[in-house]
């Protein structure tokens, strides 16, 4: 080490830093002999009015002017604060500041997160891969599909198992897409014996090249049951076919309750109950999430002795975005006609029921000993002040879910929180803002770090390096309302 090197103990990769250069994960660098962190420190202005953003969000960020709002308006986050690391420091910002007349305190810190991941849903009827397949990135492992959900399917991305537990690769690999997806930029996912997939938060998913349009109106059943008495009249059967239920009008209870004839239709697949056939292809990136080009591939030879010369059949998709028109022949095969056009605005219906497919993205983490260790010197005693709701969490000022049961697992939205909000280090690890707010006597009665406390007003003569940032107008302030703020 050169006498001019600087030493940075942000994390254990313990980098030497020359002078004008940066450490390995380009957060912090070497300027004139002094460690500093290159990334500004995020200061969030409350929105001007509740509900409304007189400028959009990403446009009001500016540099920071040195002057501070009233205390209740102004929050420090942790995003570009620096960290606890090596664990035994009290968090970098201990800030007190007066809300409605309560002292508050919150106590922030970049975590370093080895223990996190991605939660990510695509909202798609496409099958985009079997449950627990591997989903790839730059051709390594970083996480699985998971169950899907009503009209999306769901990827678990990193963790830590994918993050120290394979090659070094694989650690980089899984990094990498956390840290593009959480910072909301567009990542391409391979999953293996399925689709690729490209996902960034709040965008379309493209899948397998294709823009994904619309989510599904529902399973093909509900579908059925909801658009029943707009096909009654019109038409003799309705088909909505879906990988996982497809639905059939003449059988389903909501036709028997309007008195549509049976048709005598059938369906392959395994029937479930009354109008409702699971299996009846195999998944896909077609029709309803299935297989097929061709939707008569799913149906049988019509019943003789229930069916009639000149039935009108209608084959639908969840999305409506597949659909076929048939009339059957005299001897009962289903010949393909035009749509006609009392039936065009069910079908149209359908798609104008269907919201826009998005790309949702959760960053999941677990706030651990070392970092619970920059809050109070007695750690689990933050975990049961969160329990209890004395203790308010906030991912760069956007608010998180937390989990039941032990720890503080949480979960938040990335694309409620302000740009570039995560960073990494090379060992790999995710680095995340975190705040924790309460009052300034539960902070002393945790056992916080009371001698690091400091006000609000003291942040504003060292300008340097930051940025003020107004907040989104749909996150609700972290300084306002909750049990956190109650005398
Ligand atoms: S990787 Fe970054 S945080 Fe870690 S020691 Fe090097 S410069 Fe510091």
């Amino acid at each position: 080490m050169a006498d001019d090197d600087v030493r940075c103990d942000a994390c254990p990769v313990l980098c030497y830093i020359k002078p004008g250069r940066t450490g390995s994960c380009d957060r912090y660098g070497n300027h004139e002999g002094k460690l500093v962190r290159l990334d500004p420190h995020i200061v969030l202005d409350r929105a001007v009015e509740d509900g409304k953003s007189v400028v959009p969000f990403l446009e009001r960020s500016r540099d920071w002017d040195g002057t501070m709002v009233s205390h209740g308006e102004t929050f420090v986050t942790a995003i570009g604060a620096g960290t606890t690391y090596p664990d035994y420091k009290p968090a970098p910002f201990i800030i007190s500041s007066q809300v409605a007349g309560v002292d508050m305190v919150t106590v922030v810190t970049e975590g370093i997160f080895s223990y996190c991941g991605v939660k990510v849903k695509i909202d798609t009827d496409r099958h985009l891969g079997a449950e627990c397949s591997t989903v790839r990135s730059q051709g390594e492992a970083v996480g699985h599909v998971t169950t899907s959900e009503y009209g999306s399917q769901m990827l678990s991305l990193g963790g830590v198992r994918h993050l120290t537990g394979g090659s070094r690769q694989e650690g980089t690999a899984t990094c990498d897409a956390l840290l593009n997806l959480c910072n909301g930029k567009a990542v391409e996912l391979k999953i293996d014996d399925g689709a690729d997939v490209l996902v960034q938060a709040g965008h379309p998913p493209l899948v397998d090249g294709a823009r994904e349009e619309r989510m599904r109106v529902g399973c093909g059943s509900a579908t059925i049951g909801m658009f029943a008495r707009q096909w009654f009249g019109k038409v003799d059967d309705v088909v909505v076919v879906d990988d996982h239920i497809t639905g059939v009008l003449s059988e389903h209870q909501a036709g028997k309750l309007l008195g549509v004839r049976e048709t005598g239709i059938k369906l392959k697949g395994r029937r479930s109950t009354p109008g409702r056939y699971f299996q009846v292809a195999e998944p896909g990136t077609s029709w309803g999430g299935t297989n097929i080009d061709d939707p008569l591939s799913i149906l049988g030879k019509f019943n003789a002795k229930k069916a009639w010369p000149g039935l009108r059949l209608l084959m639908v998709s969840t999305t409506g975005e597949h659909h076929a028109y048939f009339e059957l022949s005299d001897d009962l095969k289903p010949m393909e006609k035009e749509l006609p056009v009392d039936l065009r605005e069910s079908v149209a219906r359908i798609k104008e029921n269907c919201e826009p497919a998005l790309c949702t993205v959760l960053f999941m983490g677990g706030a651990g000993g070392s970092l619970r260790a920059g809050v109070t010197e007695n750690p689990v005693k933050l975990t049961h002040s969160v329990r209890d709701a004395l203790t308010r969490v906030t991912c760069g000022g956007a608010p998180v879910y937390i989990w039941p049961g032990g720890g503080i697992t949480f979960m938040a939205d990335v694309t409620r929180m302000p740009q570039n909000a995560f960073g990494y280090v090379p060992t790999p690890a995710l680095v995340a803002p975190i705040e924790f707010t309460l009052k300034l006597t539960d902070y002393a009665d945790l056992g916080g770090h009371m001698d690091s406390v400091r006000p609000l007003a003291s942040i504003a003569a060292t300008a340097d390096g930051r940025k003020r940032v107004t907040s989104r107008a749909d996150n609700p302030w972290p300084l306002e309302s909750g049990a956190a703020q109650k005398k």
